[in-house]
């Protein structure tokens, strides 16, 4: 493992994320949760440099100034080809870029399938755990959309699979519950 280039990554993404905050998480930094992403891939036995440090950069092309050739010149081009295939086309509509991530996953590479998947468990964990202004069913939207994505994912890592469905069990009986008290008063 090449610690400098993950320092590199680390560096590189704090510095383009450095004026951005997660949304509506209490203004938690936005580089907590790609270092979150990075370390739960580790954490479930991926060592590849190519998977880790893409995850520290996944979000850096679709949220801020970052471009393709920087990351090419800094990091090489199967990085670049890795931050890409999780990047959302942001020209088109959010519902369509929903739709996209579940037709395309079969057809990601193994790669970029660890990383969605890792991706959506962080998010569903913020969602879980950190107070969010959104309403009971869009927390739930966003975890039954998630689980299509992690479905079309298939086989990729089953420590990274067993994470993602108890996760998702435990947020659906979570968000689940608060929906019938909501309904209820
Ligand atoms: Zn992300």
């Amino acid at each position: 493992m090449d610690t400098n280039l993950i320092l590199k990554a680390i560096t590189f993404a704090a510095e383009k994320h450095k004026y951005q905050r997660r949304k509506g998480f209490n203004q938690v930094p936005y580089i907590n949760h790609p270092l979150k992403v990075c370390k739960l891939l580790s954490d479930c036995g991926e060592e590849d440099e190519i998977l880790l440090v893409g995850a520290i950069l996944h979000d850096v092309i679709e949220d801020t100034d970052s471009t393709t050739d920087e990351i090419i010149k800094e990091f090489g081009e199967d990085t670049c080809k890795l931050v890409l295939e999780v990047t959302d086309d942001k020209e088109v509509s959010k519902s369509e870029r929903k739709e996209f991530q579940i037709n395309n996953a079969p057809l990601s590479s193994l790669n970029a399938r660890k990383l969605k998947i890792a991706d959506k468990i962080c998010n569903m964990r913020d969602i879980i755990s950190y107070p969010l202004d959104w309403s009971m069913e869009r927390k739930l939207n966003y975890l039954k959309w998630a689980k299509k994505v992690f479905d079309a994912c298939g086989n990729v890592n089953p420590l990274l699979e067993k994470i993602f469905t108890n996760t998702y069990n435990e947020g659906i009986e979570l968000l689940g519950e608060g929906l019938v008290e909501m309904h209820k008063t």
